[in-house]
């Protein structure tokens, strides 16, 4: 099938390739995937990119992506999720990237799984890139190259100590998306949630996307009223305003109950804003209709799983954090009510927010610190 879009000159390989999984062509492997993935991560095969050397010293990902098994659950013999999708009628490949976790004050009371409340805890920024027929789309773009190269330029220093993020180089949205094979210059439309710094830091890895967000995020972020908003809102971070496009709020048809924004300029129909005002006034979710289901990026409207369950929890920690971070507490809470109630009600929707680590790893089917697919084998 012709994409219309380029990707890297590496072997493509159809399922799980031996190297991946010992237990090929099974759908119980998954568990024989991740823990693969996980010791080729360790060994350096997976995560060790540099711009100078390539992979673990390899020529570079050109050479050394294997394009296909992005999903390191194993399919039974014969499945083709591509042809199953264009049989829809669609084609819409959903990646999940964590583009660079933070690690928060507070351990176990803002994750939830650290061992400790002493040390620090572990959050994800969970974006997506999206295979549309013509091009790719990334939703969010975590912390970027720049983040990484100079933190002390772009981001604030309370932010910095409280958060303290992984800056590792091959978390960021762009090299992931290399690794998975492809070219960056292909994103051509980036859907941004918000513009909190650890939403927005990759908008500047993308020079040539068109970012679409939500006209009242754009005003409010740009405003920089509080000294809450100066730390939170980064202009250093916007190089590519003259490409936003925004949105002043609902068009089309609503959406499973939600108001939304429909005919997203240049994108295909499956795209959808899904306004979730309260933690910022802009705040937009993003949901994609794969052919297969939906996906649901709720973004920041929710920090933790145990949110949208029927007796809502969440770590006390996390809790104080969404405090501290909404702009509109009734719009928040009341959205967090609604997502509650979709996610009771609705069928083939799955619903996840950014930072929820095991949401990410239960979705994407690898650990949070591993970057997306593309493991680096030598010729
Ligand atoms: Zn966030």
């Amino acid at each position: 099938m012709n994409i219309g879009f380029s990707r890297g000159t590496a072997a493509s390989t159809r399922g799980c390739p031996p190297w991946a999984c010992g237990d090929h062509g099974t759908v119980s492997g998954a568990a024989t995937c991740n823990d693969q993935a996980q010791q080729l991560h360790d060994r350096g095969h997976g995560g060790s990119y540099l711009p100078e050397r390539g992979f673990g010293g390899y020529d570079g990902p050109a050479r050394v992506v294997q394009r296909w098994p992005v999903r390191l659950t194993c399919r039974p013999p014969g499945h083709d999720e591509s042809r199953a999708l264009a049989a829809a009628g669609r084609a819409m490949r959903v990646h999940h990237l964590n583009c660079i976790s933070t690690c928060p004050l507070g351990g176990r009371l803002m994750d939830g799984r650290s061992k400790e409340i002493l040390g620090r805890g572990h959050l994800s920024c969970h974006c997506l890139l999206v295979e549309t027929p013509r091009c790719l789309v990334l939703v969010d773009t975590g912390l970027g190259l720049r983040d990484v190269a100079h933190p002390h330029a772009r981001l604030s220093r309370f932010f910095l100590a409280l958060l303290r993020p992984e800056f590792r180089e091959q978390m960021t949205a762009v090299r992931q998306i290399q690794r998975l094979g492809f070219q960056p210059a292909d994103v051509r439309h980036i859907l941004l949630s918000h513009l909190d710094f650890d939403h927005a830091g990759g908008l500047d890895d993308f020079p040539h996307a068109t970012v679409h967000l939500l006209a009242r995020e754009r005003a409010h972020a740009a405003r920089q009223r509080t000294w809450l908003d100066r730390q939170r809102f980064r202009p250093q971070q916007w190089s590519t305003r003259a490409r936003w496009r925004t949105y002043p709020g609902a068009q089309g048809e609503p959406w499973m109950g939600f108001d939304c924004v429909r005919g997203l300029d240049g994108l295909p129909p499956e795209l959808l804003l899904v306004p979730l005002p309260g933690h910022t006034h802009g705040h937009t979710g993003i949901a994609v209709d794969t052919g297969a289901g939906w996906k649901l990026l709720a973004a920041d409207a929710y920090f933790h799983a145990g949110e949208l369950d029927a007796s809502p929890h969440c770590p006390p920690g996390l809790r104080a954090y969404q405090w501290m971070m909404e702009l509109d507490r009734d719009a928040r809470l009341r959205n967090q009510q609604r997502l509650r109630d979709l996610a009771r009600t609705a069928q083939g929707i799955d619903i996840f927010c950014s930072h929820d680590v095991a949401e990410f790893e239960r979705l994407s089917g690898r650990s949070a610190r591993v970057p997306a697919a593309g493991f680096a084998m030598p010729d």
